[in-house]
């Protein structure tokens, strides 16, 4: 990619084209690149797994049941989000980052059969985190997780026992949504069993709202076990790719033991940041960022951003607060100036929005308890309805002021 015939582009590199990936890139694009003193000399490289991007929160229906949502909103072309901007100040490469060689400032990705090498000028880390079942987000292609979620529509009829692990948002809802389903097919014989280690579902969430979830679950038929930790399964893999619907034996903290047609895994989620240093890295696996969202221990100009890094609690509306001061230190750096960063804090007050199903819900905003009907007003269909100003960058069309470049 060159600006003339002789001189290279400067790339900006992202690695990751989902929420924290897909909106810095827009919003270098609309407002940082144009205003440095030579636009022409950079270049917005998006790197992702995933040709198409996905409105992850709707996972939990969408596994269900192709209906559940169009699709074609659902799924989103990467490419797509992009074509308003002039051919040569972006560009999309499909790959898997492989490594990233931080003194050369290169980076190693694989593609289906061959390997890019990319040299970087700044470089944000936002690959995000997966799941350890792949039903709740693209842990690799969108093909992949279409296909997971088949296997899984084809199983569901025929599943006696459900086992959804993991007491937070991810787990709660998808148990709604697959009792809700299930009963209104008739399926009223399945066993649905969500299970937590912690002494409620939803942490994050005061018990009153927590335990009103609960209840929510309860009348839908899920049996909901607290203070219990799955210990193994047996087949090991139970609830990934490889062994996705397989026939399983969950064993339990209290030593007993039960069977699934279907396990779902929604504990926790591991950062996809393999290809990085560990030294990089915190002990849960995130790259170390600042209150600039720069990673200091990696280099000049190199940032991160999203459920890859430290920067916050994994979250769509953190990453949104922070994408402006992101943005606004990426262009001081590249204008050199020091001194002048913005500093990014996490708004920590009690902020969760659940689902349970179509008609129930819970959650709290800004510290403030929501009822139900104003959570389903607003997260309505899991925010498929805000997806399309995000993934368009329209969600973007106001920037921070500023510096003026020379
Ligand atoms: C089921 C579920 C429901 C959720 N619901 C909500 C909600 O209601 N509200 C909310 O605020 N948050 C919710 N979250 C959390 C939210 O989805 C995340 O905070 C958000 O997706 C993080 O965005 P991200 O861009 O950092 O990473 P991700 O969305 O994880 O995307 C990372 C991207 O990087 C790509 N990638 C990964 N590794 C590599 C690699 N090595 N090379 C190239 N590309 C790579 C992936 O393919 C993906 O496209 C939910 C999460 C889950 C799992």
């Amino acid at each position: 990619m060159a600006s003339n015939n002789t001189t290279p582009r400067k790339n900006i590199v992202i690695l990751g084209a989902s929420y924290a990936g897909i909106s810095t890139a827009h919003y270098l694009l609309r407002h940082v690149v144009p205003k440095l003193p030579n636009p022409d000399q950079y270049c917005v490289v998006l790197v992702s797994v995933s040709s198409q991007v996905v409105c992850r929160p709707a996972c939990p229906r969408a596994m269900i049941s192709e209906t559940a949502f169009d699709q074609k909103k659902l799924f989103v072309d990467v490419k797509e989000c992009f074509v308003a901007y002039p051919a040569g100040q972006w560009r999309f490469v499909l790959g898997r980052v492989k490594d990233v060689d931080l003194e050369r400032r290169m980076i190693n990705v694989m593609g289906d059969d061959e390997q890019d090498h990319l040299a970087f000028h700044a470089l944000v880390i936002a690959t995000g985190a997966s799941t350890p079942s792949p039903l709740l987000g693209l842990n690799g292609s969108s093909e992949e997780l279409r296909s997971a979620w088949h296997e899984v529509r084809v199983a569901l009829p025929a599943a006696k026992n459900i086992v959804v692990a993991g007491g937070g948002p991810a787990g709660v809802e998808t148990a709604a949504e697959l009792a809700e389903h299930l009963n209104q097919t008739g399926s009223k014989t399945t066993q649905i069993t969500l299970i937590t280690s912690a002494n409620q579902i939803l942490p994050n969430l005061r018990s009153s709202i927590a335990n009103q979830a609960q209840k929510h679950l309860t009348h839908l038929g899920v049996r909901v076990l607290t203070d219990t930790k799955v210990t193994a399964t047996s087949p090991i893999d139970a609830g990934t790719s490889s062994a996705l619907t397989a026939t399983t034996t969950v064993h339990l903290s209290n030593d007993q033991t039960l069977p699934a047609d279907i396990y779902i895994p929604a504990t926790g989620t591991r950062p996809n940041t393999a290809f990085l240093p560990p030294a990089l890295l915190s002990s849960d696996g995130r790259v170390l960022t600042d209150a600039h969202l720069r990673a200091p221990l990696a280099g000049e100009r190199i940032y991160a951003l999203g459920d890859a890094s430290t920067f916050a609690r994994p979250a769509i509306h953190n990453i949104f607060s922070a994408i402006p001061i992101l943005c606004y230190n990426i262009h001081n750096d590249l204008l050199g100036v020091e001194g002048e960063d913005k500093v990014f804090k996490e708004d920590t007050r009690e902020t969760q929005m659940v689902l349970l199903g179509r008609k129930r819900a819970v959650g709290a905003a800004m510290g403030w308890w929501l009822p139900g009907w104003v959570v389903r007003m607003i997260k309505r269909d899991y925010w498929l309805w805000t997806t399309p100003k995000l993934w368009s960058g329209e969600q973007w069309t106001r920037g921070l002021r500023l510096r003026a470049g020379k």
